[in-house]
């Protein structure tokens, strides 16, 4: 086995990652859900929860010290719990935020962690309630931190992980500062401190400015965790934002009210004719049967399948992972709730930190839906390769803009053929293409990567605005003497005529337009070979010997 605190990533996606971090108690396999139990009130006992197939839970510590203490020292938690998979224990800092305080002190606390035999355990920080003001939210950041310090120093036991709190709550300066601060101690994993009230509320854009703060200021190499997090319809945004564990007894405080958890929302059970779900609780009854038994035992069954919902959709995201389509399955959940679509869109403002930590090279193409997509990494990638690394191919003194040809790659497209015939392979005519959602592609890099492997929606306003504002940045960057634009007459390209117009005016580009109803017609094409003949003539490098290619054609 390797070293115990071990995290070792095998596939990404996004910030997304399917991962091990080993404890003493085995390989914990992330992204993980810790379902959380209550020895006191549990409708699903451990061992079914490991039935279900979660190879670690999580536990409240100070719940344990408080009611089971004795019990728990001397048989260790995985025996108290009867259960031999992963145990994590909490430490009762939310507690503290319900109830306004806890009666144990830092260090008893993870020395009674330590010594129940904890697989994993938190130290007891405070967390920022949502609602707080400034100034008790920066003291519950100083003060978690030095309640880090002075756990820390009271540890002994070497096979157990520890996990640094960040709190901070919407107050993003301080979130930064406390994952600065926790990220140089030596937690195994770090962990968002706060976020339960903003996820009741829904304020999902929000959460992903806290993740993300905190993402972007602790270690990379280390697991992150979401306290709180049980809901199976958020799982894909928080892990694409980098969480890789959650935990939450929310599949059973849910069933305790007759809620029945999917992977797009909530149900109440009076209101389901069916159960959209086959897990064994749901293809062995129906609502109305479960509907019908006494309070434990649909408390019991309403768990049951909510956990398995969880586990569902666990496996869902790894997938998505695995085939790099976890900005798809973002969108598909963008559509189950308008607070994910405001997440989604929340995401174009990390964009650039998203395409730096997400894989280049793919299995999938990309599926493009609409305007958030421009914030994917290959899309943000495309275009900053463009702008930053590209040189126009030498010697080429005439662009020609051309919109996307219906095939890909578009250098192999029948019509592109035509005109690349017409002209003889003119060495000074550069073709490129207009297309959402790349904005320019260049006709040598049409088969790269993702660029010929996306399939498109039909565009939307803003896509097709962000894609034209692209293609004609490319003429100012790349100042080519001459610019053929051929545009559809349709009014949505107006605004990339104007755009192209004042462009080559700035970059003392001599601009000519030719405008058709079918952009890709056979007689807009001999107009194109045509107009772009015109060009090559009064090119500034004049009528120089005609080349191989051209002489070929002429024959
Ligand atoms: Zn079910």
């Amino acid at each position: 086995m390797r070293g115990i605190g071990t995290f070792e990533v095998r596939h990404k996606d996004l910030l997304g990652r399917i991962g091990s971090l080993e404890t003493k108690s085995g390989s914990l396999k992330t992204p993980h859900m810790f379902p959380v139990v209550n020895p006191s009130v549990q409708p699903v006992s451990p061992r079914e929860i490991k039935e279900i197939g979660f190879d670690a839970l999580m536990v409240n510590a100070y719940i344990l010290k408080k009611a089971f203490r004795e019990e728990v020292l001397r048989k260790g938690i995985h025996e108290f719990l009867s259960f031999d998979g992963i145990v994590a224990t909490d430490s009762g800092a939310y507690q503290a935020l319900v109830y306004g305080k806890v009666e144990v002190s830092p260090e008893e606390i993870v020395k009674f962690q330590e010594a129940v035999g904890t697989d994993m355990g938190v130290i007891l920080d405070v967390p920022t309630g949502y609602e707080e003001d400034r100034g008790r939210a920066k003291w519950t950041v100083e003060e978690t931190l030095r309640r880090a310090e002075l756990s820390l120093k009271v540890l002994d036991r070497m096979d157990v992980l520890w996990m640094g709190p960040i709190q901070g709550g919407i107050h993003l300066d301080l979130v930064k500062l406390c994952a600065e601060e926790m990220g140089k101690k030596p937690f195994h994993v770090y962990a968002i401190g706060s976020p339960t009230q903003i996820m009741e509320n829904y304020l999902f854009d929000k959460l992903v400015d806290m993740i993300l703060t905190a993402k972007m200021n602790l270690p990379l190499n280390k697991p992150l965790h979401l306290f709180g997090a049980g809901h199976p319809f958020m799982f894909a945004l928080a892990v694409a934002c980098g969480c890789d564990l959650f935990d939450s007894a929310a599949y059973a405080i849910f069933a305790r009210k007759g809620k029945y958890l999917t992977e797009g929302g909530t149900f109440s059970l009076e209101e389901l004719e069916y159960f959209p779900c086959s897990c064994e609780v749901c293809s062995s009854y129906s609502p109305k049967e479960v509907r019908s038994f006494e309070k434990l035992k649909r408390e019991g069954l309403l768990a049951r399948h909510n956990l398995s919902v969880c586990l569902e959709e666990i496996k869902r995201v790894k997938q998505a992972i695995v085939d790099g389509r976890l900005w798809e399955l973002l969108e598909a959940k963008a559509r189950a709730h308008p607070s994910l679509l405001s997440a989604l869109r929340k995401l174009s403002e990390y964009k650039l930190f998203l395409e730096k930590h997400s894989p280049t090279i793919k299995k999938k193409g990309v599926f493009f839906f609409g305007s958030e997509g421009l914030s994917r990494p290959e899309i943000v990638r495309h275009k900053i390769r463009l702008k930053e690394n590209y040189a126009k191919p030498k010697g080429s003194e005439v662009l020609v803009l051309l919109p996307a040809p219906k095939e890909k790659p578009f250098h192999k497209s029948p019509e592109v053929v035509k005109i690349l015939a017409g002209v003889g392979r003119e060495p000074r005519v550069h073709l490129c293409f207009y297309a959402t959602p790349f904005g320019l592609v260049p006709m040598e890099l049409s088969d790269v990567y993702p660029l010929s492997q996306t399939e498109a929606a039909p565009l939307d306003k803003e896509s097709l605005e962000a894609s034209m504002k692209e293609a004609s940045a490319f003429i100012l960057k790349q100042k080519y003497p001459k610019v053929l634009l051929i545009r559809p007459i349709d009014e949505n390209f107006s605004a990339l005529e104007r755009m192209c117009v004042k462009n080559c005016v700035k970059a003392g580009s001599e601009l000519k337009v030719l405008r058709a109803k079918d952009a890709w017609g056979e007689r807009t094409l001999k107009r194109v070979v045509k107009a772009i003949e015109g060009l090559i003539a009064s090119a500034p490098s004049g009528n120089r010997l005609p080349t191989g290619a051209r002489e070929k054609r002429e024959e």
